[in-house]
């Protein structure tokens, strides 16, 4: 099957779990992941109306963000990000979803560049408490949701979190409930987030049912990776 045919099967998918999950139709959006594929691929997705993309790599983000700068897409960074890497991250992406410390947070809101809008920013959450993770604990969050909410140049959008793989859809759901229930508790305290990054190509069904509104998916679109 073809980009095209895939991006069309998982957008159908993504209206039907809506309804039955009694979810607001669209208010569930696809990030296609490109990394390990083509500015090639890129551009079959883009043919099939994709314009949300995201990367793990800096620099295989910016080689892609250069070479499509004319097209109108919106580059999500969705890696763990090292402090040598924030200036240029905050300088060609529209989205992070992976700030999981303060000092992140501050860099990029250093280098994040005067006439460009803020950043929007998603913490990242070790709702399973895999010591090999990144991400924060659900305890950590009011802590880091406060630091980031004093950075002018970045606007917290809300959570975001990669489950430890399991198998039965219940199983599956279970981390994503957690995410929803700890945004609830950070809106009741004042905040105003309405993003929950959440589901990739195994647990999307999983993620739309607890409230997911950014799923984030590469194999299913593009295919086995590259690298
Ligand atoms: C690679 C990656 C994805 C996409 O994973 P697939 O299983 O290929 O859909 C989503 N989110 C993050 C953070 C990733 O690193």
């Amino acid at each position: 099957m073809s980009i095209n045919s895939h991006i069309k099967t998982i957008q159908q998918k993504i209206a039907i779990t809506e309804q039955r999950y009694d979810r607001t139709p669209n208010s569930v959006q696809l990030i296609a992941v490109s990394k390990g594929h083509s500015v090639e691929e890129i551009l079959q997705a883009i043919a099939a109306g994709q314009q949300a993309f995201a990367e793990n790599y800096l620099q295989e983000g910016l080689e892609k963000i250069k070479a499509l700068q004319d097209l109108a897409l919106i580059w999500h960074f969705i890696g763990p990000i090292q402090s040598n890497k924030a200036k240029l991250i905050a300088q060609n992406f529209n989205w992070v979803h992976t700030i999981d410390r303060p000092a992140i947070a501050t860099l990029l809101n250093q280098y994040r560049p005067q006439h460009l809008p803020p950043l929007n920013v998603c913490i990242q959450v070790n709702v399973s408490q895999e010591p090999s993770k990144s991400g924060i604990t659900i305890a950590e969050l009011p802590a880091l949701a406060t630091h980031i909410s004093e950075l002018p140049k970045l606007k917290l959008r809300g959570l975001m979190t990669i489950p430890q793989p399991t198998t039965t859809f219940a199983e599956q759901r279970k981390p994503f409930h957690a995410l929803h229930l700890a945004l609830k508790a950070l809106n009741t305290r004042g905040w105003l987030l309405d993003t929950l990054s959440m589901g990739m190509s195994n647990d999307y069904e999983a993620a739309i049912a607890e409230g997911a509104t950014f799923i984030r998916l590469g194999t299913a679109l593009f295919g086995p990776r590259r690298s």
